[in-house]
Protein backbone atom coordinates (compact mmCIF):
# COMPACT_ATOMS: atom_id res chain seq x y z
CA UNK A 1 0.00 0.00 0.00
CA UNK A 2 2.95 2.32 0.46
CA UNK A 3 6.17 2.29 -1.12
CA UNK A 4 9.44 3.82 -1.11
CA UNK A 5 11.85 3.78 -4.42
CA UNK A 6 15.00 4.78 -4.34
CA UNK A 7 15.05 6.92 -1.72
CA UNK A 8 18.02 9.57 -1.45
CA UNK A 9 17.96 12.28 0.92
CA UNK A 10 20.92 15.35 1.34
CA UNK A 11 21.20 17.95 4.37
CA UNK A 12 23.70 19.95 2.75
CA UNK A 13 26.73 18.11 1.57
CA UNK A 14 25.53 14.89 3.75
CA UNK A 15 23.95 12.46 1.93
CA UNK A 16 21.81 10.63 4.67
CA UNK A 17 19.73 8.41 2.58
CA UNK A 18 21.52 6.30 -0.63
CA UNK A 19 19.23 4.54 -2.36
CA UNK A 20 16.87 3.30 0.16
CA UNK A 21 13.91 0.46 -0.75
CA UNK A 22 10.67 0.10 1.43
CA UNK A 23 7.66 -1.57 0.94
CA UNK A 24 4.90 -2.11 3.49
CA UNK A 25 2.20 -4.32 2.07
CA UNK A 26 -1.40 -3.93 3.53
CA UNK A 27 -1.68 -5.53 7.20
CA UNK A 28 2.20 -5.81 7.10
CA UNK A 29 4.02 -4.46 10.19
CA UNK A 30 7.89 -3.27 9.59
CA UNK A 31 10.62 -2.79 12.02
CA UNK A 32 13.46 -0.18 11.00
CA UNK A 33 16.05 -0.42 13.60
CA UNK A 34 19.47 1.05 13.31
CA UNK A 35 22.36 2.71 14.82
CA UNK A 36 21.56 6.49 15.81
CA UNK A 37 22.67 8.51 12.58
CA UNK A 38 22.09 5.69 10.22
CA UNK A 39 18.69 7.52 8.88
CA UNK A 40 16.21 6.09 10.27
CA UNK A 41 13.54 9.14 11.33
CA UNK A 42 14.67 10.69 8.20
CA UNK A 43 13.17 7.61 6.22
CA UNK A 44 10.40 7.51 8.01
CA UNK A 45 9.59 11.53 7.72
CA UNK A 46 10.20 10.78 3.84
CA UNK A 47 7.47 7.72 3.85
CA UNK A 48 4.82 10.54 4.43
CA UNK A 49 6.88 13.42 3.00
CA UNK A 50 7.52 15.61 6.00
CA UNK A 51 11.07 15.49 4.75
CA UNK A 52 11.33 15.77 0.79
CA UNK A 53 13.78 13.22 -0.42
CA UNK A 54 16.28 14.67 -2.55
CA UNK A 55 15.85 11.34 -5.20
CA UNK A 56 13.90 8.48 -5.77
CA UNK A 57 9.79 8.18 -5.03
CA UNK A 58 7.15 7.55 -2.58
CA UNK A 59 4.30 5.41 -3.94
CA UNK A 60 0.86 5.37 -2.00
CA UNK A 61 -1.58 3.08 -3.67
CA UNK A 62 0.10 2.54 -6.89
CA UNK A 63 0.55 6.36 -6.87
CA UNK A 64 3.42 8.13 -7.33
CA UNK A 65 3.45 11.07 -5.00
CA UNK A 66 3.62 14.62 -6.41
CA UNK A 67 5.40 17.43 -5.05
CA UNK A 68 2.46 19.66 -4.74
CA UNK A 69 -0.03 19.30 -1.65
CA UNK A 70 -3.20 18.70 -4.04
CA UNK A 71 -3.35 15.88 -6.24
CA UNK A 72 -3.41 16.96 -9.37
CA UNK A 73 -2.28 15.55 -13.11
CA UNK A 74 -2.49 12.06 -12.24
CA UNK A 75 -0.18 12.46 -9.16
CA UNK A 76 -1.23 12.01 -5.57
CA UNK A 77 -0.56 15.11 -3.65
CA UNK A 78 0.87 15.45 -0.39
CA UNK A 79 -2.28 16.07 1.61
CA UNK A 80 -3.74 12.84 0.56
CA UNK A 81 -0.82 10.79 1.82
CA UNK A 82 -0.44 12.58 5.18
CA UNK A 83 -4.28 12.09 5.31
CA UNK A 84 -4.05 8.64 5.09
CA UNK A 85 -0.15 7.80 6.80
CA UNK A 86 -0.52 8.65 10.68
CA UNK A 87 2.72 9.38 12.52
CA UNK A 88 4.01 9.09 16.34
CA UNK A 89 6.79 10.73 17.08
CA UNK A 90 9.13 10.03 20.35
CA UNK A 91 7.61 13.57 22.18
CA UNK A 92 3.99 12.86 21.55
CA UNK A 93 3.97 16.76 20.32
CA UNK A 94 0.28 16.80 21.32
CA UNK A 95 -1.36 20.43 21.57
CA UNK A 96 -0.76 21.44 25.24
CA UNK A 97 -3.66 23.95 25.74
CA UNK A 98 -6.00 21.22 24.03
CA UNK A 99 -7.57 18.32 26.29
CA UNK A 100 -6.96 14.93 25.58
CA UNK A 101 -10.70 14.52 23.97
CA UNK A 102 -9.98 17.93 22.30
CA UNK A 103 -6.46 16.38 20.64
CA UNK A 104 -7.90 13.25 19.46
CA UNK A 105 -11.07 15.05 17.62
CA UNK A 106 -8.86 18.28 16.69
CA UNK A 107 -7.87 16.49 13.33
CA UNK A 108 -11.34 14.98 12.38
CA UNK A 109 -13.30 18.14 12.78
CA UNK A 110 -10.64 20.62 11.15
CA UNK A 111 -9.26 17.90 8.06
CA UNK A 112 -11.95 15.98 7.63
CA UNK A 113 -14.87 17.99 8.31
CA UNK A 114 -16.44 15.27 10.94
CA UNK A 115 -19.40 16.77 12.79
CA UNK A 116 -18.32 17.69 16.01
CA UNK A 117 -20.74 14.87 18.25
CA UNK A 118 -19.42 12.22 15.43
CA UNK A 119 -16.02 12.94 16.29
CA UNK A 120 -15.99 12.81 20.12
CA UNK A 121 -17.57 9.39 19.82
CA UNK A 122 -15.32 8.46 17.88
CA UNK A 123 -12.47 9.44 20.17
CA UNK A 124 -13.92 8.48 23.25
CA UNK A 125 -13.94 4.60 21.70
CA UNK A 126 -10.32 5.06 21.10
CA UNK A 127 -9.32 6.60 24.36
CA UNK A 128 -11.45 3.87 25.55
CA UNK A 129 -9.05 1.42 23.57
CA UNK A 130 -5.84 2.74 24.80
CA UNK A 131 -7.12 2.93 28.80
CA UNK A 132 -7.49 6.85 29.06
CA UNK A 133 -11.37 7.42 28.67
CA UNK A 134 -11.34 9.14 31.73
CA UNK A 135 -8.63 11.43 30.86
CA UNK A 136 -10.36 12.75 28.24
CA UNK A 137 -11.40 15.99 30.24
CA UNK A 138 -7.28 16.57 31.35
CA UNK A 139 -4.34 18.50 29.91
CA UNK A 140 -1.28 16.88 28.16
CA UNK A 141 1.28 18.03 30.92
CA UNK A 142 -1.02 15.94 33.57
CA UNK A 143 -0.93 13.47 32.12
CA UNK A 144 2.48 10.64 32.83
CA UNK A 145 5.01 9.62 29.35
CA UNK A 146 3.20 6.24 28.83
CA UNK A 147 -0.57 8.10 29.24
CA UNK A 148 0.35 10.92 26.42
CA UNK A 149 2.24 8.55 24.31
CA UNK A 150 -1.45 6.45 24.00
CA UNK A 151 -3.04 9.83 23.47
CA UNK A 152 -0.62 10.61 20.58
CA UNK A 153 -1.64 6.87 19.48
CA UNK A 154 -5.53 7.98 19.75
CA UNK A 155 -4.95 11.17 17.81
CA UNK A 156 -3.44 9.22 15.03
CA UNK A 157 -5.99 6.33 14.95
CA UNK A 158 -8.66 8.84 15.36
CA UNK A 159 -7.96 9.85 10.82
CA UNK A 160 -8.35 6.52 10.64
CA UNK A 161 -5.01 5.95 8.79
CA UNK A 162 -3.93 3.16 6.15
CA UNK A 163 -0.89 3.28 7.66
CA UNK A 164 1.10 4.16 10.92
CA UNK A 165 4.53 5.38 10.74
CA UNK A 166 5.82 4.86 14.74
CA UNK A 167 9.12 6.81 15.12
CA UNK A 168 10.85 5.56 18.50
CA UNK A 169 7.50 6.55 20.44
CA UNK A 170 8.93 4.51 23.25
CA UNK A 171 12.53 6.40 23.83
CA UNK A 172 11.78 9.07 25.76
CA UNK A 173 9.53 7.15 28.44
CA UNK A 174 10.48 5.80 31.44
CA UNK A 175 10.96 1.87 31.54
CA UNK A 176 8.62 1.17 33.36
CA UNK A 177 5.72 2.87 31.32
CA UNK A 178 7.04 1.44 28.08
CA UNK A 179 5.28 -1.66 28.42
CA UNK A 180 1.53 0.12 28.19
CA UNK A 181 2.40 1.51 24.88
CA UNK A 182 4.15 -0.77 23.45
CA UNK A 183 0.72 -3.65 24.50
CA UNK A 184 -1.19 -0.77 22.26
CA UNK A 185 0.76 -1.09 19.50
CA UNK A 186 0.81 -4.63 19.71
CA UNK A 187 -3.07 -4.65 19.75
CA UNK A 188 -3.01 -2.61 16.70
CA UNK A 189 -0.94 -5.22 14.89
CA UNK A 190 -3.37 -8.27 15.55
CA UNK A 191 -5.78 -5.63 14.82
CA UNK A 192 -4.05 -5.99 11.07
CA UNK A 193 -2.81 -2.42 10.88
CA UNK A 194 -0.12 -1.39 8.53
CA UNK A 195 3.07 -0.12 10.51
CA UNK A 196 6.50 1.07 10.24
CA UNK A 197 7.91 0.71 13.41
CA UNK A 198 11.45 2.28 14.36
CA UNK A 199 12.72 1.37 17.44
CA UNK A 200 15.36 0.06 19.98
CA UNK A 201 13.32 -2.56 21.79
CA UNK A 202 14.60 -5.58 20.13
CA UNK A 203 12.44 -8.27 21.93
CA UNK A 204 9.53 -6.34 20.58
CA UNK A 205 10.59 -5.55 16.82
CA UNK A 206 11.58 -9.32 16.71
CA UNK A 207 7.64 -10.09 18.25
CA UNK A 208 5.54 -8.09 16.38
CA UNK A 209 7.38 -7.86 12.89
CA UNK A 210 6.66 -9.94 10.11
CA UNK A 211 9.80 -7.94 8.43
CA UNK A 212 12.69 -6.09 9.57
CA UNK A 213 15.03 -3.53 7.75
CA UNK A 214 18.26 -2.93 8.94
CA UNK A 215 19.80 0.38 8.38
CA UNK A 216 23.02 1.51 8.26
CA UNK A 217 24.87 4.80 7.12
CA UNK A 218 21.74 5.67 4.99
CA UNK A 219 21.36 1.90 3.38
CA UNK A 220 19.34 -1.11 4.20
CA UNK A 221 21.68 -3.55 4.81
CA UNK A 222 19.57 -6.40 5.99
CA UNK A 223 16.17 -7.44 5.51
CA UNK A 224 14.66 -10.35 6.58
CA UNK A 225 12.27 -11.92 9.08
CA UNK A 226 13.01 -11.32 12.77
CA UNK A 227 14.25 -14.79 12.90
CA UNK A 228 16.80 -14.46 9.82
CA UNK A 229 17.93 -10.84 11.44
CA UNK A 230 17.23 -10.55 15.28
CA UNK A 231 17.12 -13.55 16.41
CA UNK A 232 19.90 -15.01 14.79
CA UNK A 233 21.96 -12.45 12.57
CA UNK A 234 24.24 -13.72 9.86
CA UNK A 235 25.60 -10.21 9.18
CA UNK A 236 28.49 -8.98 11.31
CA UNK A 237 27.46 -5.29 11.81
CA UNK A 238 24.02 -6.59 12.73
CA UNK A 239 24.90 -8.77 14.93
CA UNK A 240 26.93 -6.24 16.71
CA UNK A 241 24.93 -3.84 16.83
CA UNK A 242 21.47 -6.34 18.23
CA UNK A 243 23.96 -7.41 20.80
CA UNK A 244 24.41 -4.50 22.67
CA UNK A 245 20.64 -4.61 23.18
CA UNK A 246 21.02 -8.14 25.29
P1 LIG B 1 18.54 8.20 16.01
O1 LIG B 1 18.56 6.71 16.30
O2 LIG B 1 19.56 8.93 16.83
O3 LIG B 1 17.18 8.79 16.08
P2 LIG B 1 18.33 8.19 13.10
O4 LIG B 1 18.71 6.88 12.52
O5 LIG B 1 16.88 8.45 13.25
O6 LIG B 1 19.09 8.37 14.50
P3 LIG B 1 18.32 10.58 11.50
O7 LIG B 1 17.63 11.43 12.50
O8 LIG B 1 17.54 10.14 10.33
O9 LIG B 1 18.99 9.31 12.20
O10 LIG B 1 19.60 11.38 11.03
C1 LIG B 1 20.49 10.89 10.07
C2 LIG B 1 21.56 11.91 9.81
O11 LIG B 1 20.97 13.06 9.19
C3 LIG B 1 22.29 12.44 11.03
O12 LIG B 1 23.64 12.56 10.71
C4 LIG B 1 21.63 13.76 11.30
O13 LIG B 1 22.53 14.64 11.91
C5 LIG B 1 21.26 14.23 9.90
N1 LIG B 1 20.07 15.10 9.88
C6 LIG B 1 18.81 14.72 10.18
N2 LIG B 1 17.94 15.72 10.04
C7 LIG B 1 18.66 16.79 9.63
C8 LIG B 1 18.35 18.15 9.29
N3 LIG B 1 17.09 18.60 9.34
N4 LIG B 1 19.37 18.94 8.91
C9 LIG B 1 20.64 18.49 8.83
N5 LIG B 1 21.00 17.22 9.12
C10 LIG B 1 20.03 16.37 9.52
MG1 LIG C 1 15.67 8.99 14.88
Amino acid sequence: VLEARGIRKSFGGLEVLKGVDVTLARGEVVGLIGPSGSGKSTLIRCLNMMEKPTGGSVIFRGHKIGKSFRDRDGTTGIGTLRRHVGMVFQHFNLFPHKTVLQNVTEGPIVVCNTPRAEAEERAMALLAEVGLAEKRNAYPSHLSGGQKQRVAIARALAMQPEVLLLDEVTSALDPELVGEVLNVIRRLADDGMTMAIVTHEMAFAADVADRILFLDEGRIVVEGKPDETIRNPTNERLASFVSRFN
